[in-house]
């Protein structure tokens, strides 16, 4: 009985019950989102540590609600991801991305996140094709960050997809780094041609001489394999130094931009070329 009433006094939470009721229209109401063009892209630059100049725009969706204000994607992408929605909202995404990249001065590409529901779902790499076809985007300056979650089973489609878009020329970027399996394997088995090490590691309180010299190790596994190291999250300038120091060749974060819309985007390239 007494296990009984400590459930009932739960599921009478006010607070449990507001976030399900949020929760539920999030659902409800993401679908006609993008119809009523409450969804945009923003971009995040990610910088070359040697020269100071944008390498690649990562592209983030931001849901600005009428009533709600503006919602993160950690928000409604996991409700995305549980509904379904994902796939539609994914290939709109990648279309809003592409476009703006081929806006863009031919050097700079363009990082899209991909869920693994997305992966995994029929025609995902014909939709990723028809967005770079309707934009007339070169593959090449696309890529697509995924998380180590993809690995956790069904290889058979990744490795398929991968492949089929690595042999096109759209590369691949392993997002999150350190933060879940960090299997070497994957890096051995898959196409990838750059890796994003975790914020965690780059800045925020567990920042110290190991992290220090996990990125180092990193960073040297990267140079030999010819893939960059992207170190996220970098929000002040001795983090800069010491990515740096450490072999990182790119970084993004709140020190050298947040994501800004893509007028602004455009404008940070006008003013980069104008130097
Ligand atoms: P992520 O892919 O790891 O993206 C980086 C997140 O870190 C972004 O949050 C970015 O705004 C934030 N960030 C960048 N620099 C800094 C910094 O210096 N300090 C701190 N504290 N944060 C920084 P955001 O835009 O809220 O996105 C959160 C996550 O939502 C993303 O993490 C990604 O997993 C997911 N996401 C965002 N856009 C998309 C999308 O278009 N598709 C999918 N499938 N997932 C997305
Ligand atoms: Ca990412
Ligand atoms: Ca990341
Ligand atoms: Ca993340």
């Amino acid at each position: 009985a007494k296990v009984a009433g400590r459930s009932q006094t739960s599921f009478f939470n006010p607070k449990m019950t507001r976030d399900l009721v949020r929760r539920r229209e999030i659902e409800d109401e993401l679908r006609s989102a993008i119809m009523r063009d409450e969804l945009s892209i923003y971009f995040q630059p990610i910088i070359h540590l040697d020269t100071g100049k944008i390498h690649t725009f990562e592209a983030l969706v931001r849901w600005f609600h009428p009533e709600k204000g503006e919602l993160r994607p950690d928000e409604f992408i996991p409700v995305a991801e549980e509904t379904g929605v994902i796939v539609t909202l994914g290939n709109w995404i990648t279309a809003q991305a592409a476009k703006a990249c081929a806006q863009w001065p031919e050097h700079v590409s363009v990082a899209v996140n991909l869920s693994p529901m997305q992966i995994r779902a029929p025609g995902a790499a014909l939709g990723i094709i028809n967005a770079l076809r309707e934009a007339n985007l070169d593959p090449h300056r696309l890529e697509l960050e995924v998380t180590e979650s993809l690995f956790v089973d069904d290889n058979h489609a990744t490795a398929v997809f991968m492949e089929e878009l690595s042999s096109r020329g759209v590369r691949f970027a392993l997002d999150d780094f350190g933060t879940g399996y960090s299997s070497l394997g994957y890096i051995n088995s898959f196409p990838f041609s750059k890796i994003k090490v975790d914020r965690s590691f780059v800045s925020g309180p567990n920042v110290g001489k190991k992290t220090d010299a996990i990125i180092r190790a990193v960073a040297k596994l990267g140079s030999q394999l010819d893939m960059d190291i992207v170190a996220e999250g970098i929000e002040t300038i001795d983090q800069v130094q010491s990515v740096r120091e450490a072999g990182c060749t790119l970084g993004q974060g709140y020190y050298f931009s947040r994501a800004v819309p893509d007028y602004l985007a455009a404008m940070l390239l006008t003013q980069e070329s104008d130097d």
